[in-house]
């Protein structure tokens, strides 16, 4: 699907085509381009029947919503939030923060995604100096590791002509690493904090839905009978992650010693400070994975 998306709109920035062509099933067909009927683009799409069961779209333009995105993807990944420090020492990111800001208005004054679409329309488009700009901004914010895809996005850039208009793909195939970079950066950063709070704030979430005079004794319950069931197996247990078959004593002992990084200390408790039977019981850790010595943070 990217790879469809991508082609059709080298094919409008070459020709201006944005033709499609479909059967009556919604299939794709052998594009039969109908621009010279239609040679402005339209703001909705127009149909043009080819025969009974064949039809041309010629579609509105892709690219101003492709620039568009792309602006928002370039502010998401500088924006002042992405400093997870503002959750434990805000004062410490106000100057970062203020320089986020430039960035980002600065970013905003060299892409205007309206001239761009104009431009590049007119097949007058130069990215190479948009891109330089681009490129010296993302320096700011992006792991040193990133730097070389960088400069290379920049380079990409150079080459003369319509050619360079591909350097949009590659940048926001980089911007998406930027992401999760970002994602992974704000996780290590939070993670003490998360695995203070996460279960406190479950609780809290657990009252709010189901009332403040709820109780987990159905959980206790259900979570201790799947622990006495599994004590009470006298054959280890199948696990694809253990060829020579799981023993449950065993297990539970090595888990045991693992309790602080798989488990909060609230949701513990739920399992009177038993961190085995929670995970033995959820029946994810039977058919899916045993947790390994990573540290987890829970999903939900
Ligand atoms: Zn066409």
């Amino acid at each position: 699907m990217s790879e469809k998306y991508w082609n059709a709109l080298w094919e409008e920035v070459k020709s201006g085509c944005t033709c499609v062509t479909l059967d009556v099933y919604g299939k794709s067909h052998k594009t039969v381009c109908i621009c010279t009927r239609h040679p402005e683009t339209p703001t909705i799409p127009i149909i043009t029947p080819l025969s009974n069961f064949v039809y041309t779209l010629r579609l509105p333009s892709r690219i101003p919503a492709l620039l568009t995105e792309f602006l928002e993807v370039m502010l998401f990944v500088i924006q002042p939030l992405s400093n997870t420090a503002v959750y434990t020492n805000p004062n410490a990111v106000k100057e970062q923060a203020q320089e986020h800001s430039a960035h980002a208005a600065h970013l905003r004054e060299i892409f205007d995604p309206a001239l761009i679409y104009q431009e590049i329309k007119h097949k007058v488009f130069d990215p190479s100096g948009l891109f330089t700009h681009i490129g010296e901004t993302l320096k700011h914010h992006c792991a040193p590791m990133r730097d070389r895809a960088v400069e290379e996005l920049v380079q990409f850039a150079q080459q003369p002509g319509i050619e360079a208009f591909r350097a949009f793909r590659t940048c926001l195939e980089l911007l998406e690493l930027m992401k999760l970079d970002i994602a992974n950066h704000q996780l290590t950063q939070l993670r003490p904090w998360l695995l203070r709070n996460t279960g406190v704030f479950e609780v809290k979430a657990f009252k709010l839905r189901f009332g403040a005079d709820s109780s987990l004794h159905n959980t206790r319950e259900w979570l201790h009978s799947a622990r006495d069931s599994l004590l009470a197996r006298k054959k280890p247990i199948p696990h694809p992650s253990y060829p020579s078959l799981l023993d449950y004593h065993l297990f539970a002992a090595f888990l045991a010693h693992k309790q602080p990084i798989f488990i909060s200390s609230d949701v513990t408790d739920l399992a009177s400070h038993d961190p085995v039977a929670i995970f033995l019981s959820t029946g994810d850790t039977l058919s899916g994975q045993v947790p390994s010595g990573a540290p987890q943070l829970r999903g939900h």
